[in-house]
């Protein structure tokens, strides 16, 4: 899968994808990042790609030409790609909108700074704008991170394999049981003993029971979808069923 960022802060984004399992990722060729400035598409002389907007108003707006030739040079270079403009006004990103993604085989992200991006240009190459969150940031770098991040782990080859981002927060619906790594005791306080067990049945289903009760407790939204599935209702009644028989025979 291939992404191309525009941004007026190429190395920042470049660095920070760089690193880790993103960067590993990159090197050993699962995805293609590509960060592009904005800015060596200007023909000012001073390299400017803001100007003040009409109307009057505080701040000033990226101006469509550097923005258009930056995305027609990107398009040169791939076919079917997907435009992604990051902005407080898009739709919230989720898991379930990074799975979308998933699909795509070009991903375009366009970061905006200052004020924002003359409308033109967006009304022209945007197939869609994402929002991060609730909130107003300075530019829509850390965004196009955080969809390059979240899309790339569920690449296939990225992480060790599919259970590995299947089994988190989220994605499965549910928050994720507590973890514990060595020592088994720290300051007193001893790794649940079901860990210990190496009964694999029994860590199981204590890392479901947890995970039902964490997030029960942290998101009650998450919590009442998940009980609603009807695979779940099924999988709970199947489980009562089988406490009760087992209770019974005691
Ligand atoms: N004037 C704009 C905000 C501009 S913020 C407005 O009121 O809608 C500058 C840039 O930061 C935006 O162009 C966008 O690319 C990015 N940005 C800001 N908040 C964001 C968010 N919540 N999610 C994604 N990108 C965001």
């Amino acid at each position: 899968m291939r992404f191309d960022v525009m941004t007026l802060f190429p190395e920042e984004v470049d660095a920070f994808l760089s690193s880790s399992i993103i960067g590993i990722a990159r090197k050993n060729g699962f995805i293609e990042v590509n960060c592009h400035n904005i800015r060596d598409y200007t023909e000012d002389k001073h390299r400017r790609v803001d100007d003040y907007p009409y109307g009057g108003g505080k701040g000033m707006l990226m101006q469509a030409a550097p923005v258009m030739k930056c995305f027609e040079n990107i398009k040169s270079q791939v076919d079917d790609a997907w435009c992604i403009y990051l902005s407080p006004k898009g739709k919230r990103f989720t898991q379930t909108k990074a799975k979308k993604l998933l699909k795509k085989k070009n991903l375009i992200l366009l970061c905006g700074h200052y004020e924002g991006i003359d409308q033109r240009a967006l009304d022209s190459i945007v197939d869609e704008e994402i929002s991060i969150g609730d909130y107003v940031l300075s530019g829509g770098e850390l965004g196009a991170m955080v969809i390059v991040d979240a899309v790339s782990r569920m690449v296939e080859g990225v992480l060790a394999d599919e259970s590995c981002y299947k089994d988190e927060s989220i994605y499965s619906g549910l928050l994720e049981y507590p973890q514990y790594t060595r020592p088994p005791v720290f300051e007193g306080e001893s790794v649940p003993d079901v860990l210990l067990s190496g009964d694999h049945k029994k860590i199981a289903d204590w890392r479901f029971e947890q995970s039902l009760e964490v997030t029960k407790q942290k998101r009650p939204d998450l919590y009442r979808r998940y009980m609603n599935r009807a695979s779940v209702k099924a999988l709970m009644a199947k489980k009562n069923k089988k406490k009760k028989s087992n209770k019974k025979h005691k």
